[in-house]
């Protein structure tokens, strides 16, 4: 991390987590950001162009399938090199993370609730990155209130039909497997209903069935990679993609679910993706303490070199003090990513510690986006320096994967929750 201008004391809580293999896969990654993401990011960004040699490069890496068991051809990564990867990855360019967040989310689901056909369907082909996996929870008129949602799947013998508008879903286009949610109504034969996770398969593109991907979100970062809206008109989805299963039948529910014995995943949809989205919190906060780092950098390089009044605009106090004050935050952003992460490691529960490291580490990079864009004067404001990307791409940290009003929401339900 030094090496990269980082604060010192950084590198060292990173020593204390590394084991020999971490570390390799962290250097390996961090050359190629150096040699190949950092000089070329800024103009694909500024075109919106997708970056497929860096991800065909992702793919030779293995990181489609970073969190992806061994036994279906993945990393299988502890949270703790996870975030370290992803941070890595956005030093370079955030869009990079966002690559394989949503995806990686998705496949989280599988493994942990899905049926034994379901991972062993789609979990190898994602751990290649052949398969492209994305997560659809939100919609026009609803986001931070996710139970709100109004997409519907109604039984139609062995297949659900899906009808709705979902919102906002990151590499939707490029997807062949959509985790999606959708509400079931009451009746449905399985004895249960509500917000459902399907499995649907797709084409990937433009149209797939009942599925189309209606529009392109033009964005004012986290460019490179689609946000798109996708419509569902009569799609039709067969029973055994229900993530867990439909309850109805032994086989089509075998290894499915989280053990509670609910029979099946039909109205466990919400439950299952809120508890999918702290891996995308640990990835949040990775992805801020990653922005907040290259912004450190370029601020730091920037100061020492940019001469103010006959010195260098470092050697005046106003701008080491905002130095100072940006290397504090950004040591703390990072030291309470790892710890969210090593908790996840051991199995606990992470709503709380992944919480405030999500809040803290975005909110962290967005003011340190802002402060090198200062310290930067007017070359801050042009795009022949790349803090304006970072001033762009900051704000998304601070609304994805939950707001930082729902964070403060998750923070104080777990601090204030009766014994
Ligand atoms: C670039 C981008 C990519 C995305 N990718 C995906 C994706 O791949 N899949 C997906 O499902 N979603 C995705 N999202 C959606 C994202 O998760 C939502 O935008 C986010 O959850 C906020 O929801 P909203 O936009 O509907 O805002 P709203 O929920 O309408 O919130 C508006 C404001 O009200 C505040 N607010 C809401 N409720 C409360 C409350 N109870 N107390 C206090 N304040 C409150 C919020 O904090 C916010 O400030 C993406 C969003 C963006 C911008």
């Amino acid at each position: 991390m030094e090496a990269h201008g980082g604060t010192g004391a950084s590198a060292a809580a990173a020593d204390d987590i590394a084991d020999d293999v971490a570390d390799e896969i962290i250097e390996t990654l961090r050359r190629w950001v150096d040699e190949v993401v950092v000089p070329e990011s800024s103009a694909l960004e500024l075109a919106d162009e997708y970056p497929t040699a860096m991800a065909s490069q992702m793919e030779d890496f293995g990181l489609f399938g970073a969190t992806i068991p061994e036994s279906h051809g993945g990393l299988d990564l502890d949270h703790v090199t996870y975030a370290r990867v992803i941070e890595e990855l956005s030093r370079g360019w955030m869009s990079l993370a966002g690559i394989v967040n949503s995806h990686l989310i998705c496949a989280k689901l599988i493994d942990r609730f899905g049926t034994d056909d379901q991972r062993n369907r789609s979990l190898p082909g994602m751990a290649t990155g052949k398969l492209r996996g994305c997560f659809s929870l939100s919609e026009p008129d609803s986001g931070s209130d996710a139970g709100a949602l109004r997409c519907r799947a109604v039984r139609d013998g062995d297949e659900f039909v899906i009808n709705g508008t979902k919102m906002w879903v990151t590499n939707g286009e490029r997807a062949g497997v959509v985790a999606l949610l959708a509400r079931v109504p009451e009746g449905d034969p399985s004895g249960s209903s509500g917000i459902t996770c399907f499995l649907v398969d797709k084409t990937p593109g433009k149209h797939s069935g009942g599925i189309t991907v209606s529009r392109k979100i033009d964005k004012i970062g986290y460019r490179g990679l689609e946000t798109v809206e996708m419509s569902y008109v009569d799609h039709r989805v067969p029973a055994d993609r229900v993530l867990g299963g439909d309850g109805l039948t032994d086989a089509a529910s075998r290894g499915g679910g989280d053990g509670a014995g609910h029979g099946g995943g039909i109205g466990n949809g919400l439950r299952w993706a809120l508890a999918a989205l702290e891996l995308g919190r640990i990835n949040v906060a990775a992805r801020g303490v990653g922005v907040a780092q290259a912004a450190y950098d370029a601020a730091v390089a920037y100061a020492k070199e940019r001469e103010a009044f006959g010195k260098p605009i470092a050697k005046h106090q106003a701008i080491a003090f905002k130095i100072a004050e940006m290397a504090t935050k950004l040591h703390a952003a990072r030291l309470m990513t790892y710890d969210a992460a090593r908790k996840a490691d051991a199995g606990e529960r992470v709503d709380l510690a992944a919480g405030m490291a999500k809040l803290f580490a975005s909110e962290t990079a967005a003011e340190l986006s802002l402060d090198a864009m200062r310290i930067h004067g007017g070359n801050g404001f042009s795009t022949e320096y790349p803090v304006e990307r970072y001033y762009r791409d900051a704000p998304l940290m601070i609304i994805g994967e939950g707001t930082s009003e729902i964070q403060k929401l998750v923070i104080s339900r777990a601090l204030l929750a009766d014994d």
